[in-house]
């Protein structure tokens, strides 16, 4: 549980209590498990926060509720709405750091980009949050909150049909599996179907490559799984992912192939590869990319670099990243290209970089580089 800003007496916070945890909860209480679904419902479905609007709970009920509990999503300090539609929001957490949020409508459809820590652990050398350094993992209702904010922030929403949020995808700040618990929770309730209801295929975990933890994801989830690959060798991947130093490539595809094969549908994972000019682009990167992953079911989503000061890396020409494409298409993946969305926000992928409190100095030891770089 998080202590929150406008919640002194610490009280329990139901926004990030997936169904069983609700169950148990009103059980102690008393309550047949019903209950748990009713308020869940009131809070997700509804977006309703104070116990006195839950109209179908006793009176009895709801003054137990406000004594020992709380309805509370992280307070937006900040949201811009991109021309193309694309909504970022900077949320502020207890402590001061802020994380980012960014909803991207396509058609009918609305991919919600979250966070799951206060910066990150991982150091991915191209990766801006990572020079940021880590400060905190999430709890379960700061990651559900960012859903209930981003759907709240629509006004005169139609919510008995009115779907503003249809996929999200862990991919803002932060390696989602090092937080395994509490994004183990959000990701329940975001599939739950007295909560957000969303498909097991459009939950997407992103995943830089914690081996441990995606096999313990087996049998606990079926959300869908994206792997940041971004090298086709263990020597260059070394240097952009320091992770895959304790989990090299062919580890990481087998447990992550072993996880897909525990589906009870055909799921591919998504390879996600940030394309860097002159150092993961060219075609000999491309033939070692199609031999890796001949036998694994998956398709490809290339990201053409997000440029940010500092950073020591460039971004492909539009052709270049053509010809990427072409390649892998060519072999028979189905290969797309990111495009960058709400661009005039900054909401694109490597500039969600919050503000975040570094816990770790790693920010520290980033900022002396850039002044030894000049
Ligand atoms: N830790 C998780 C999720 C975070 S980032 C993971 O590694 O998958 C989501 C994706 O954006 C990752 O594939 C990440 O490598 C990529 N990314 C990070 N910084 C980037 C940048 N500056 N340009 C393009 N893609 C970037």
């Amino acid at each position: 549980m998080s202590e929150s800003t406008a919640n002194p007496l610490n009280k329990i916070n139901l926004l990030g209590m997936p169904r069983q945890k609700m169950i148990d909860f009103f059980a102690d209480l008393g309550e047949k498990p019903f209950r748990a679904k009713q308020v869940m419902q009131w809070i997700h479905q509804y977006g309703v926060m104070d116990f006195d609007e839950m109209s179908n709970i006793s009176k009895v009920l709801r003054e137990k509720l406000k004594e020992i509990a709380i309805v509370q999503a992280p307070e937006i300090t900040y949201q811009a709405i991109s021309k193309d539609g694309t909504r970022k929001w900077l949320m502020k957490m207890p402590g001061g750091s802020s994380i980012e949020t960014v909803l991207i409508p396509e058609g009918n459809r609305g991919t919600l980009c979250i966070s799951s820590q206060i910066g990150c652990a991982l150091d991915c050398s191209f990766c801006s949050t990572g020079k940021q350094g880590f400060n905190r993992n999430l709890s379960a209702e700061e990651i559900v909150g960012q859903i209930w904010n981003a759907i709240a922030s629509f006004e005169d929403l139609d919510r008995t049909k009115d779907r503003p949020v249809t996929n999200v995808v862990m991919m803002g700040m932060g390696e989602p599996l090092l937080n395994f618990d509490n994004v183990m929770d959000s990701i329940d309730l975001m599939m739950d179907d007295f909560a957000y209801s969303i498909s097991k295929r459009r939950v997407t975990i992103s995943t830089a490559g914690v081996v441990p933890a995606i096999d313990k994801m087996n049998g606990l989830t079926d959300a869908s799984l994206a792997i940041s690959l971004h090298a086709p060798n263990d020597e260059l991947r070394n240097q952009l992912v320091p992770v895959n130093k304790k989990y090299p490539i062919a580890m990481l595809l087998d447990s992550a192939k072993n996880y897909l094969s525990n589906l009870s549908d055909k799921r591919k994972a998504t390879i996600e590869y940030t394309l860097l000019a002159g150092v993961n682009d060219r075609k000999v990167h491309a033939d070692q990319l199609i031999e890796l992953l001949k036998d694994f079911p998956c398709k490809i989503n290339l990201i053409p670099f997000n440029p940010f000061p500092g950073s020591g890396y460039k971004k492909p020409s539009n052709t270049e990243v053509r010809c990427f494409q072409d390649w892998l298409t060519k072999a028979g993946y189905i290969t797309t290209v990111r495009t960058t969305r709400g661009d005039d926000i900054d909401a694109a992928c490597g500039q969600l970089v919050g503000l975040v409190e570094d816990k770790t100095r790693r920010s520290e030891r980033y900022i002396n580089l850039q002044q030894l770089n000049g």
